[in-house]
């Protein structure tokens, strides 16, 4: 049993056993004699879906090899623990990037799949998983089966978001996206309500990626501002740019310890968002194009170490739901997070465009997608995550199982409809906390 597996967002602190996964041809067999088994990526998910406190994770981080890379097309084939800060770091100064990219490169390929990540530009290129060209899959009884669109299709959009419960991912090929420079022009555009937010995502389409930060505490007459972030990849300044630019590494900055609980409070976060808001204002004021690296444009988190701590020992629930955007169900939820005075300063509003999503379980689907962070205070901050969780299957939502820990059975029903044709691909010998806890009311076993 060890402590060393913990979900991004601290708690649950339930020790887990592991078997560490190093090589795609390891047998089957190292799976046996457990109640049930799961594969762990890089514990980059914020609840329980990447723990299995019953049973034991299978800890993918020694499948980190390449094994081929396209130079012409852009086809990438690597093993499933191999993260996307590596593939960053070694096709980028080739012309090649990810499809899509969540906020974080220090997830797994095995992970991106097991949830079908979503990125900044969901409006034109849909979710991860429409980039998947296949990937092969360990089955606990051993059989090893290559899945595509045309092979084993079931099982790969059974897969695909499927939280690692269909099996064990080796290897994957994915299609990259050529590029011919590691910078973005990037504009903010700062907004005063969701219907402006909304009139700049819909002027937004030729930009290939989109996304805001909303300020989900102020009230009044600054109700739902935020910052509209809009940006595409640059144009070369220089014919060498690619290979000469030097990558950022993780953790310049670090958090050394949890901070006290009381370091983040209602007003600390107002007054953070204010600052935050009024800096970025005036900076686009000035005129809002910039040039950025792609790493601190796409993954401005990363560069704090442990980012995670400074909620305190007792960690934090982080909520992300996506409801249709002529509902006004987003007003509404947000009106009541404003009202409970506990909204976070991570406020990230997204629109989700049409493109459908290849997996039975994928979370991203058309409509207005939020992402907070709210500090664990208990009680209180549960009832409020479940008031949210009833709004949105009002609305005809889903909440991102990547990012929750108190989904209710019901509810998860009724954000996942295909929930019933899924749970026919499930490896009989996988299973996790998340699982077990949205499968317990079921008529579907
Ligand atoms: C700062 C930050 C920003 C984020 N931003 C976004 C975002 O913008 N968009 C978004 O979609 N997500 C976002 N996330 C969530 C994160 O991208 C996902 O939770 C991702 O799946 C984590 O991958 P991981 O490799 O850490 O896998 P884990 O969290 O360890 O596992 C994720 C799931 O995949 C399964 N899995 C892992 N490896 C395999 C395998 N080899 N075979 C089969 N199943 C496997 C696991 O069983 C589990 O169900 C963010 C997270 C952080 C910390």
């Amino acid at each position: 049993m060890s402590n060393a597996y913990r979900s991004w967002g601290v708690d649950p602190q339930t020790p887990q056993k592991a078997i560490r996964w190093g090589w795609r041809d390891a047998p089957a067999e190292q799976m046996a004699g457990q109640q049930s088994v799961l594969p762990f990526g890089n514990g980059r998910s914020y609840g329980d879906s990447c723990l299995n406190t019953a049973g034991a994770l299978l800890d993918t981080r020694g499948l980190d090899r390449f094994v081929a890379l396209d130079a012409a097309t852009g086809v990438l084939t690597a093993e499933a623990g191999v993260s996307f800060q590596h593939i960053l770091q070694h096709v980028v100064p080739r012309g090649w990037f990810l499809p899509v990219t969540p906020g974080t490169q220090f997830l797994t390929l095995g992970g991106a799949i097991g949830n079908d990540v979503h990125g900044k530009n969901h409006h034109v290129a849909g979710a991860f998983g429409r980039h998947v060209r296949q990937f092969e899959l360990l089955r606990s009884d051993g059989t090893r089966l290559i899945c595509s669109p045309e092979k084993n299709s079931e099982l790969f959009a059974a897969t695909i978001g499927g939280l690692g419960l269909t099996g064990l991912i080796l290897s994957a090929e994915i299609q990259l996206i050529s590029i011919d420079s590691p910078f973005m022009d990037v504009e903010t555009v700062p907004f005063s309500g969701l219907e402006a937010f909304r009139a700049i995502s819909a002027d937004s389409a030729d930009f290939d990626y989109t996304v805001a930060w909303l300020d989900c505490v102020a009230s009044g007459k600054n109700f739902a501002r935020g910052l509209f972030y809009r940006a595409r990849h640059s144009a070369a300044l220089s014919s060498d740019e690619l290979t000469r630019e030097k990558q950022p590494v993780e953790g310049r900055l670090s958090i050394p310890f949890n901070f006290p609980s009381i370091a983040l409070n209602g007003l600390s976060i107002k007054l953070f968002n204010e600052l935050y808001y009024r800096s970025n204002s005036k900076k686009a004021a000035r005129g809002g194009m910039s040039r950025d690296h792609y790493q601190p444009y796409f993954y401005p988190l990363d560069s704090i170490a442990n980012w995670n701590r400074i909620y305190g020992s007792k960690g934090f629930y982080q909520c992300q739901f996506v409801v249709p955007a002529d509902s006004g169900a987003l007003e509404m939820i947000l009106r009541s997070i404003v009202e409970s005075g506990m909204g976070s300063f991570l406020a990230v509003l997204k629109e989700f465009g049409e493109l459908a999503s290849p997996g039975l379980l994928s979370f991203p689907r058309p409509g207005l997608c939020l992402a907070l962070d709210f500090s664990n205070r208990g009680l209180k901050s549960r009832i409020l995550i479940e008031r949210i969780e009833q709004q949105v299957v009002a609305a005809g939502g889903a909440v991102y199982p990547a990012k929750d820990r108190l989904m209710s059975a019901s509810a998860f029903r009724s954000f996942f409809p295909a929930h019933e044709a899924f749970s026919r691909w499930i490896d009989p010998a996988f299973s996790s906390d998340f699982w077990r806890r949205v499968s317990m009311e079921t008529h579907f076993e």
